[in-house]
């Protein structure tokens, strides 16, 4: 089942929460920001540890203080006009979490709009990615949650669902 809502992605009760890092993996803002805030300092000391993660690629961590178990830390491409593979960085950045989170046990998984934000992608397109990304997964979960922020984000992915979903 694949959930639009919208909500703070740091709230959710799910197995594992998908957050739109930097490739250093040592925080920022935006929804990195808060994830890191929420889930408190041992997050960061933690993420020293895995040395950065390339873009299109995807690292767990455990959740700490957050409801969610893991924390999924993926790195979106920024947007450079659309010839720079950004389509096939921005799928491989979804599918490479959604195989972590299976290859771990999980059973719900929540994504924020990544790459959306200062990241600069254009959001009907990026909506188009994830949600082709979790309709080919939705089999292996229970629960795929597309966490938006704002009710404007989650009408383009409502929009975009039903497109996805007739093809
Ligand atoms: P990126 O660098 O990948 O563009 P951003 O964090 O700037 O990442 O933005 C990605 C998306 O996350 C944007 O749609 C932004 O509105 C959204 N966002 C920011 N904070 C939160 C949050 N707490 N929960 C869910 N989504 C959030």
């Amino acid at each position: 089942m694949i959930d639009i809502i919208v909500d703070d992605i740091t709230r959710l009760e799910v197995d594992a929460i998908v957050n739109a890092a930097n490739s250093s993996l040592l925080g920022g803002g935006g929804v990195d920001g808060a994830i890191h805030r929420a889930a408190g300092p041992e997050l960061l000391d933690y993420c020293r540890g895995l040395g950065g993660c390339p873009t299109g690629e995807a690292r767990i961590t455990p959740g700490f203080e957050l409801p969610a178990r893991w924390v999924i830390h993926t790195v979106g491409p920024v947007w450079h006009g659309g010839d720079a593979g950004e389509l096939a960085l921005l799928d491989s950045a979804y599918r490479a979490s959604l195989e972590l989170a299976r290859a771990n046990g999980a059973r719900s998984i929540a994504f924020p709009a990544i790459s959306t934000g200062v990241y600069g992608y254009p959001k009907d397109e990026a909506a188009r990615i994830a949600l082709a990304a979790m309709k080919a997964y939705e089999p292996c979960f229970e629960r795929i949650v597309a966490c938006c922020f704002s009710e404007a984000d989650a009408a383009v992915y409502r929009q975009t669902l039903q497109e996805v979903g007739a093809t």
